[in-house]
């Protein structure tokens, strides 16, 4: 799957979605992120991308020219595939775990729009983008680090890119409780001990006081899931 990330702060992104797992899932091939500098599109003599509200306000915006032009150069580039573009925005719907499936599942190009400042001009949103998303009820400096959650949460769920499958296929909102505690070594930490089903050897056992926990911590952190 090919993620492409239109934003003013390319370094940002890039220098995030190049550690870890999603470093090496890059270097593998196993996805591909390009990261687009709106900045490189604007038509201004001085690489301007923002300009005044009308009506007055606050701030500034990031205008139409740059973005509809860099979004144009990226669809250029995948004719003929599955293209979704989404823009980042604290306005659009909620990011849930089902989202991200149906994102891994659908497309084979994820374009994510960062806006910046006081937002977007709401006619280049309306001319690119298929919907928008917001990855929480609270207001951030720039769409960027909500575009690297969206790539982190749908690429993990691409083929390979976790070392096995049952990583996510068990994990939290994959089914319809979060996951239940979990425990490594050593037994004895700070007084604290692993729970002893979980070193009893018994996987009927485990498995049932799994969900009993998952049950439990669902109820207590999440109670709106049950
Ligand atoms: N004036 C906007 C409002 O009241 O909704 C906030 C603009 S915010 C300072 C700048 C950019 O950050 C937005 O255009 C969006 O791309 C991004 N952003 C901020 N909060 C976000 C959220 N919760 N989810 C996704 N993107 C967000």
């Amino acid at each position: 799957m090919v993620f492409e990330i239109l934003t003013l702060f390319p370094d940002y992104v890039d220098n995030i979605l190049n550690e870890s797992i999603l470093g090496r899932a890059r270097q593998k091939g196993l996805i591909e992120v390009k990261v687009r500098n709106i900045r490189d599109y604007s038509l201004d003599k001085h690489r301007r991308v923002d300009d005044t509200p009308c009506g007055g306000g606050m701030g500034m915006l990031m205008a139409c020219q740059p973005i509809y032009d860099c979004h144009r150069a990226a669809m250029a580039e995948y004719e003929g595939k599955r293209v979704r573009t989404v823009f980042l925005s604290a306005q659009g719907q909620p990011f849930k775990q089902k989202k991200a499936a149906q994102l891994a599942a659908d497309y084979d190009v994820l374009i994510l729009l960062c806006g910046h400042y006081e937002g977007v001009d709401r006619r280049v949103i309306e001319l690119c983008c298929d919907e928008e998303i917001s990855i929480g009820d609270f207001v951030l400096t720039g769409g960027e680090l909500p575009a690297c959650l969206v790539v982190d949460a749908v690429a993990r769920l691409i083929d390979g890119v976790l070392s096995d499958k049952e990583c996510h296929e068990k994990e939290s909102f994959s089914a319809a409780l979060l996951e239940e505690p979990q425990y490594t070594r050593p037994i004895e930490f700070m007084g604290k001990k692993v729970p002893d089903v979980l070193l009893s050897g018994d996987h009927e056992k485990i498995r049932q006081w799994r969900h009993k926990a998952a049950l439990e911590l669902t109820g207590q952190n999440r109670p709106d899931l049950l």
